[in-house]
């Protein structure tokens, strides 16, 4: 047995024996959840995952399992070492930002308007499976425009970036999310905004039939959560489908401008946007789609690469410079990490090579944000180094880098 194993082994084990339950709670303290499937795949090595207490020979067949889980966990090697105070700190920032009631449910979807105001909830997963959650996170909500950055990445992984961008543009539009414009050579601006979203959708599996393709689009978003359920809410996808005319006018638009490629079925195209739209999740799997985005693709949980690192790149360039709808540049200078926001009222960040958050309050701004959501991500950055450009900062920054020293 490898030194460390056996160090593990004894600050774990009384009278020569580790139990599961001690275990996991060891696991537990640092964000490592009994449901992450590495977790499983350990214990079921051995008895078929039955066992409840593991000799010092047993401990190491699971170790060997797992490699660098137990070791990177029980010697506070991860990501996030202390993972306990960091939950502190978001539990803080979720309680305050609790209180807060402004704010206004979206109108033009008769679904949307129906949700429960005072929901709210948060979710982490670092790119090492750190997992933790606060309130509602169990609560099903349609990602609506948080689809695009996945609508994106997808496209590109088909067609490659010289392709995509021969169709979409990559600049700010600086007008609404469904705008009825398109950029100097009639293209939509960029793909985090409808016309762009509509463009990228119509690059995924081109000429397939509509239900593979959403198939497809489904089976990628489970894999980028860890194999977590994620639904479909039809309702809201028939209210969508019923309340599209700028859908369909930025549709009819592109097509007018021969935006798009070659033998493209408009109304499939738009029926595969609103679909996308009314994918629904929790904030618990959000966050690890979220935390595959952080960790260039590969998903934390699963080890499955569903992205390329050069198209995540791509993908979290536009989420910091047009994720935000018309605060984006607001939201880049002051908060500085990527991200993308929803009507919903759901926001997906994504910091570089250390996690993913997902944030839902269905109360939004006058700009399309969640009110909670970006207050949350203020006092998120007023607590911890996570802005982009915070590195520049040196010693003079107090605040708190939840990051492992290197
Ligand atoms: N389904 C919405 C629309 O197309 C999505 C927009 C959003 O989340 N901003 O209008």
């Amino acid at each position: 047995m490898s030194e460390t194993r056996s160090d593990l082994f004894k600050s774990l084990s009384k009278k020569g024996i580790v139990r599961r339950e001690a275990l996991l709670e060891g696991l537990k303290d640092r964000g490592i959840l009994e449901d992450d499937p590495r977790v499983r795949a350990m214990f079921k090595a051995l008895n078929g995952g039955s066992s409840q207490e593991f000799t010092e020979a047993q401990f190491q067949i699971l170790y060997d399992q797992a490699p660098g889980l137990l070791e990177g966990a029980l010697t506070d090697g991860l990501v996030v070492p202390d993972f306990k105070s960091f939950v502190s700190e978001l539990t803080d920032i979720f309680d305050e930002v609790s209180a807060i009631r402004m704010g206004k449910l979206p109108t033009y979807i008769p679904q949307l308007e129906r949700v429960d105001p005072e929901k709210f909830a948060v979710s982490v997963c670092t790119v090492d499976g750190q997992r933790f959650s606060l309130g509602d996170c169990d609560d099903y909500f349609c990602v609506q425009s948080c689809s695009k950055p996945i609508t994106y990445c997808l496209a590109l992984e088909e067609q490659g970036e010289d392709v995509v961008h021969s169709y979409v543009g990559r600049e700010p539009s600086g007008k609404t999310f469904n705008e009825l414009t398109l950029n100097a050579k009639g293209l939509p601006h960029n793909p985090m905004i409808n016309a762009g979203a509509i463009m990228c959708g119509a690059l995924i599996k081109k000429g397939g039939a509509p239900s593979d393709r959403f198939d497809f689009v489904m089976e990628k978003w489970k894999t980028a959560a860890g194999g977590q359920k994620i639904g479909f809410n039809n309702a809201v996808y028939l209210s969508e489908r019923q309340t599209a005319d700028r859908n369909f006018a930025l549709g009819y638009f592109m097509r007018e401008k021969k935006a798009f490629p070659p033998d493209v079925e408009l109304l499939d195209v738009l029926e595969f946007y609103f679909q996308c739209c009314s994918i629904e999740t929790t904030t618990k799997s959000m966050t690890i789609i979220a935390s595959t985005l952080a960790n260039a693709g590969i998903c934390p949980l699963t080890g499955v690469q569903v992205f390329q690192p050069g198209h995540v790149k791509n993908c979290l360039s536009l989420m910091l410079s047009c994720g935000m709808y018309d605060f984006s540049g607001e939201f880049a200078f002051t908060v500085g990490i990527p991200a993308k926001s929803g009507v919903s009222g759901g926001i997906m960040l994504a910091i570089p090579n250390l996690g993913g958050i997902a944030v839902w309050s269905p109360l939004l701004d006058e700009l399309g944000n969640s009110v909670r959501g970006v207050e949350f991500c203020k006092r998120l950055v007023s607590r911890f180094k996570l802005h982009t450009f915070d590195n520049m900062l040196g010693l003079g920054d107090t605040r708190i880098d939840p990051r492992r020293k290197r």
